[in-house]
Parts: structure tokens; sequence; C-alpha cells
């Protein structure tokens, strides 16, 4: 059956985000893209903090950076600075771009502790510009201190759900996506083979597809409550489950930082995403160890500003729908699974399954080996995502309450307790299934967290002398000048993307 009408169910960032990039395949073959979407439901309303490689997105797209920032008030993010989660008072970056460079094919954390050994003290993140620019409050994009010795700079975006998703919608209904408002009433399904056929709209009028993209958000209409696909629920490993979300205005006079900022409390932890107009902010805890007013009130004593909205309050079930492509439905964003937002993973799940549908769409027809395939390159990238998340969970030494001990005594999956092995044993860390997170990623992280190298990889020890370290030395002090003369990130914004 050739596939002649798409049909995305949702309009929230993960619908929008689909109807933008499939858009494009309108210029190559006539296919009507219609995406529904409800005003009276609404979105998620959160969800502002990326990871670089949506940039590789908005290139699909071909949209230009400082349009798109400006519409969407957007900001740069260089990281996450966690504070209070290994224990209380410490505080450290997980930055984007790696620490050093690979000295001799070793990576540099190896290279880094062998001279710490030795009685270098110098700590390894003054080797990583993205979190020495973070720390100053600083910022410049590489293109603008054109400097060969050191490393590109690393940056994602913080943005305005709501504004991003009606830049998208621009984008979208330019190129030929028709929009429908209004609620959607009822699923069929073909009796035959299970099947999509049609949806039927509140107002009786009934849109026939051949693909449909689930987009309908936590509820999952088509892929859950019409396909009953079934949920595999990671709470036992992620226990947060709600979450109360709050922007402000900044009143201080000061600007955005360039990063978000994670604060565990005594019960989950609460974000801070700086945007050029306000800051995100959002208290996401656990319900068996805190009530909502309490997560509220703790909110309302942390955050930079004055509240500019009513508190919007979440509920959510850590997991993953036990398909994400079932028959002719393929689940996007929140319907597919939803892991909390500790580092920014779901719009980036979106954009990669994005890139999977495209890569295995065909127009003429759907086979059972492209739902296989995407089901199993999903599964990967979940639970890849899911191990890095539960570490900063389970490896803190706090004690101070109930909440932190579950979390420093649950059992954790055996592939994330063989990472944190062998980076205790020697440093050693082993990317798999061409997973997200870097070597820095992990590698800043478990330190962060206190988990500190036993040893490292033993050709370390054979790296060039003293070649080696007059280059640690010549990293270290071009980053430190570089940074010197960036300029603020609120500054930076001003000139490069400023407010309409
Ligand atoms: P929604 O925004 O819920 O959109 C659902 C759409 O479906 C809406 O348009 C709605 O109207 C429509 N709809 C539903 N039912 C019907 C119906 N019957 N008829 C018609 N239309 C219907 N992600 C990040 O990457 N970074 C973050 O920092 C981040 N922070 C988050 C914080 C929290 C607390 C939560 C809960 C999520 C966060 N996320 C984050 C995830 C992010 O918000 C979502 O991945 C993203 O917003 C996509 O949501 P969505 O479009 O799938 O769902």
């Amino acid at each position: 059956m050739a596939i002649e009408k798409i049909i995305i169910v949702g309009g929230g960032t993960a619908g929008w985000m689909t109807a933008a990039a499939l858009s494009r395949l309108r210029a190559g073959r006539p296919v009507d893209i219609t995406l529904i979407e409800s005003e009276e439901i609404g979105t998620v309303g959160v969800g502002e903090a990326t990871i670089p490689p949506f940039l590789d997105f908005n290139r699909l797209l071909e949209v230009d950076e400082r349009e798109m920032l400006s519409a969407v008030q957007g900001s740069f993010k260089l990281g996450i600075q966690f504070v209070n989660w290994g224990k209380l008072g410490d505080s450290y970056i997980h930055p984007f771009g790696a620490y050093g460079y690979q000295v001799e094919g070793i990576s540099f954390h190896h290279v880094w502790h062998k001279y710490h050994q030795a009685g270098d003290k110098r700590p390894i993140q003054v080797f990583n510009i993205e979190t020495m620019a973070a720390h100053f409050g600083r910022f410049a994009r590489t293109e603008d201190y054109q400097r060969e010795d050191l490393p590109p700079v690393n940056y994602a975006y913080h943005l305005d759900a709501g504004r991003y998703a009606r830049y998208l919608r621009a984008y979208a209904e330019k190129r030929g996506v028709v929009r429908r408002e209004g609620k959607v009433a009822d699923v069929a399904l073909n009796g035959e083979n299970g099947f999509v056929s049609s949806v039927t709209m509140d107002n009786g009028d009934v849109i026939e597809g051949d693909l449909f993209v689930d987009c309908s958000g936590f509820r999952g209409l088509l892929i859950e409550q019409a396909l009953k696909t079934g949920y595999e629920d990671w709470t036992n490993f992620l226990p947060c489950n709600r979450a109360v979300a709050l922007p402000c205005v900044r009143e201080d006079g000061s600007g955005p930082l360039p990063y978000t900022r994670a604060t565990a409390h005594t019960a989950g932890w609460q974000w801070q995403v700086p945007l050029q107009h306000r800051n995100g902010n959002g208290h996401v805890y656990c319900s068996e160890f805190m009530s909502d007013d309490e997560a509220l009130s703790i909110l309302l004593g942390n955050i930079a500003g004055k509240p500019g909205a009513d508190p919007n309050y979440l509920r959510f079930t850590t997991g993953r729908r036990k398909k994400f492509w079932n028959k002719n439905v393929v689940a996007l964003g929140l319907s597919a699974g939803f892991m909390e937002p500790l580092e920014s993973t779901s719009i980036h799940l979106i954009n990669t399954g994005i890139n999977k549908l495209i890569a295995l769409l065909s127009l003429d027809g759907i086979t059972q080996a492209q739902e296989d395939a995407f089901n199993r390159l999903t599964g990967k990238e979940y639970a890849r995502i899911r191990d890095f998340l539960i570490l900063h969970y389970n490896t803190t030494t706090r004690d101070d309450s109930p909440f932190w001990d579950y979390c420093r005594n649950m059992a954790v999956p055996e592939t994330l307790t063989e990472k944190t092995d062998l980076f205790r044993l020697n440093g050693q860390i082993f990317r798999e299934d061409d997973e997200l997170f870097t070597e820095t990623s992990w590698a800043a992280v478990m330190m962060g967290q206190g988990i500190m190298m036993g040893g490292h990889n033993p050709m370390a020890d054979a790296v060039r002398e003293p070649a080696t370290a007059k280059e640690m030395d010549a990293m270290e002090q071009s980053i430190r000048f570089v940074v010197q003369h960036m300029p603020s990130h609120g500054d930076y914004l001003q000139k490069y993307c400023p407010a309409p």
C-alpha cells in the first residue's frame, strides 16, 4: 500500500518537528501531510533545553541560526551544571565538548590521570573550553576566535518551547503541511491487518491516512490507546514521577547563564533553563517521598526572580513504549516514552526518531523490516541513555533523605555496573551501540559524582615526554586566553540574535 497521506496527531514540539522535517519530502514526491492538534488540550509546555545534535536538526531544515534563536528568544548552552548531586555542596559541569585531546591515540583523561598521580593538581576541567567558558559566564562560537590549536566549542540551545513550535509551524505550513484544529475523538482500525485507517474528529470529520505519527504526548492516543502496544516501566531505576514547572523573570539584572543548572533537592532536582527573556524553572520529584505542596514550596524558595505564570504540575511514568513503531503508527516524543529531563534527551530522541523514520521510510509501503529496525535501534538508544541517567542518582553519597537512600541502594542494570566498575579500575569507558554520550560525558559525570579512576590505560605511561606535558600546558593557556577574550553570554546574545 503506497503512502500518500501522512497524519501527524499532536502539535507539540514532537508534532511540529516531525511536520517540519517531513514537509521536505514533498519536494520529491507528492504526499499529503496533515497535522492535527487541539488548542483546548494544549501541549506539555516544558522541554526547553537541548543538546548539540539538535543543531543538525536545524541544519536539516536549513534554518538560519540567528533568525531562529531570535524568534524563540533562545540562548546558548555549553553543558549542564550539577549541584548537590554527589554530595551536598558539590558542583560539577557536564560539558558538551571533550576533555583535552587524544594523545597518541589515548583518551585524554588517562594521560591527565597519569600526571595527576604524579602530583599535577590541575583539575581536568581546565582542559575543556566549554567548562571554562561556562564557569566565567562567557560565550563565543569557534568561528569567532579562529584558533586552530583548540577544538571547536560544542554547544546547544535553550529555547522557548511555545515559540519554537510556532516557528516550526510557520516553516511546515509554508511547505504544504495542513493543520487541522480540533480533538481526535475516535480511532478506527482496519479489520484485516489492525492498521490505523482513520481518526474521527469531535466534529465528526473523518481523516484517513496511510502512515500515522503519534505525537499526542503522554496519552499515546494511537500507539497505546488504539493499538495497546504496552509500556515498559522504569520507575524502579528512575523513580521521579512528578514535576512542577514555573518560569520566572530574572530580577537581579543578571544575564542568562550559558548552561542549564540541575540542583538536587531531597526527593528530586530542580532545573533552571536561562532564556533571553526569562528563566525556565521546574522541580522534578518523586511522589512517594514528596508532596506537590512541598515540591512547589522548595521551587519557590529557589528561583532567581519573580514567577511569570501559574505552576504547571505534570505527572509521568519513566519508561518506554514496548514498540515505538507498531503497524502503521510511529510514536515520537512523549508518546514514545519519557526518561525524565535530567540530561535534556527528549527532544534529542524526537530528532533521532525523525532521522530514522526518514531513513527507513519508503513511500511504496510499510514492511515488517522497517518496524523491526526502528524498534531495535530506538530501544538501544533508550537503554544507553537510561543507564547514563541512573548513574547520576545511584552513585550519590547523599544520605540525608529516604529518597537518596533508595537511589544509592537500588539495583541498577548490569550494563551500568560494568561501566562504573571499569572506570574505577583503570578509567576505561567503552561506548556501545553508537550511544549518544561521549567518553567525556561519562568521565565528567562519574568524576563529578565522586567516582575516582583507580588507574589509567598503561599506554598513558608510554607517551612522549616532555612533549606531552608541554602540549598540555599550551592547551590550558590557550583555553584560558580565548575564554578571557570571549564576551559575556548576555552581550553575545544581544549582538548575535537579539529578541525581535
Ligand atoms: P505535547 O507537548 O504534550 O504535545 C501533545 C500534542 O498532542 C498537543 O498538541 C495536543 O494538543 C495534542 N493532542 C493530544 N491529544 C489530542 C487529541 N485527542 N486530539 C487532538 N490533539 C491532541 N525535553 C528536552 O529535550 N529538554 C528538556 O529540558 C525537557 N524538559 C522537560 C521537563 C519536563 C517536566 C517534562 C515532562 C518533559 C521535558 N522534556 C524535555 C520533554 C519535552 O517536553 C517533550 O519531549 C517535548 O515537549 C515533546 O512533547 P510532545 O510534543 O511529545 O507532547
